[in-house]
């Protein structure tokens, strides 16, 4: 469905997501304005994008679900990448899904996922695949340690993986992970993550938002800082972004983690999506990567990705804050996503804007006063860098 297709779809028309999360819940709120309309397929009853539009509640896995929602919608993408291929094609079938499905395989697997930058002449870390214990001591014996074992499909946010120091290590990991198909990465002991989300229209016209750095907390993106990196960094990532979009022909937003590693970009991972890390864009950015996903996928102009001032996005995971204090600090966008509270679960997040760093950097402190200990260790991690809050 999606060869050369120039599919404007007009305004009052709806768009369908696979999944029903807080990113399907804010392309929603991003394209209501633009005059869409949503229905989210979702197997969760409370699934929180139901707010913005329509739900049809449904398994992933269900293809007669995928045909029902493909015949209720103009176009339709997804809001995570672990939605099954077969369903992504089956809806395919008879309405044109941006991203297409073979961006989506190739992010769900780490292995191909890898192979395929390497092709792509895209720097990664060391990896092996893993699917016995004899490769991974070979593995180890190729990369030695410490270094990361991750299953290949199905995690996120640091979720089925877990750091090899030593022998001990390795036996807990094997007793955890042994039973599924694996990657073995050799551990970057990075200067600083980052990522660099790139929409691109169905004409392929591209826009890039700035390279934003990233602190996480537990596997989980916890602070994200954007335009803190030289032009030379954002160019090469640019440069990097660019062969993949090309190669995939791709419609929509595309998400690109890094490690910064003696000053070059190691890719951890790609999202065929939306991403957290480019929350910020919604209060901070001139056009959102939100409303930028929504006018790829509906063949409209895109808007302006450049930044509107400082800003910096503090997600918020597990518990909520006490929205009142929070909300009194100036320049402070709260976006809660209407989710039940539950330990690692991200139910909110806020961005800070500011006319000038040092206006950014003082409020950001206010939001550690009142939150404490774990977000002040954040803004620590940007202040030891060259990348972080000094220009
Ligand atoms: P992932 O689920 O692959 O995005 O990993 C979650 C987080 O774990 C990353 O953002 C890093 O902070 C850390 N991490 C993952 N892989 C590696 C690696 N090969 N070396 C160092 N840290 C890593």
């Amino acid at each position: 469905m999606n060869s050369a297709v120039d599919h404007a779809v007009p305004a009052g028309q709806r768009i369908g997501v696979l999944g029903g999360g807080q990113l399907g819940r804010m392309l929603g709120l991003a394209g209501i304005p633009l005059g869409f309309r949503f229905v989210f397929l979702d197997p969760a009853a409370d699934a929180c994008a139901s707010a913005a539009g329509q739900l049809l509640r449904a398994d992933f896995s269900d293809t007669s679900a995928a045909r029902k929602l493909a015949g209720l919608v103009d176009v339709a993408t997804f809001d995570f990448e672990n939605v099954p291929e077969t369903t992504a094609r089956a809806l395919e079938e008879t309405c044109p899904l941006y991203p297409a499905s073979n961006a989506l395989g190739a992010s769900q697997d780490r292995l191909a996922e890898k192979d395929l930058l390497c092709q792509l002449g895209i720097a990664v870390p060391a990896y092996y695949p893993v699917s016995s214990r004899t490769d991974l001591l070979e593995g180890l014996d190729r990369l030695g340690y410490p270094a990361v074992l991750k299953t290949r499909r199905l995690g996120y946010d640091g979720k089925g993986q877990a750091v090899l120091r030593d022998q001990e290590d390795l036996e807990r990991a094997w007793q955890k992970l042994g039973d599924c198909d694996l990657i073995l990465e050799e551990f970057v002991a990075f200067e600083a993550e980052c990522s660099l989300i790139a929409v691109r229209a169905q004409q392929g016209e591209t826009r890039y938002w700035p390279l934003t750095q990233n602190v996480h907390s537990n596997g989980i993106l916890a602070l994200s800082l954007p335009g803190v990196f030289n032009e030379a960094l954002q160019a090469e990532a640019e440069n990097q972004m660019r062969k993949l979009l090309d190669h995939f022909d791709y419609c929509g937003v595309l998400t690109m983690e890094f490690f910064l590693w003696k000053g070059y970009l190691l890719v951890n991972e790609i999202a065929p999506r939306v991403h957290n890390s480019g929350h910020w864009t919604i209060d901070g950015a001139a056009c959102s990567q939100f409303e930028n996903h929504v006018r790829a996928i509906a063949g409209l102009p895109l808007g302006d990705s450049s930044m509107t001032g400082y800003s910096l996005m503090f997600n918020w995971i597990g518990e909520m804050p006490d929205q009142k204090k929070l909300m009194a600090v100036p320049g402070l966008h709260w976006h809660d996503y209407g989710k039940t509270a539950r330990p690692g679960r991200k139910i909110g997040h806020a961005t800070l804007t500011a006319a000038s760093r040092s206006q950014l950097e003082d409020n950001a402190r206010r939001i550690a006063e009142i939150e404490g200990g774990e977000f002040s260790a954040l803004l620590e991690i940007l202040n030891k860098g060259d990348h972080g809050f000094h220009d």
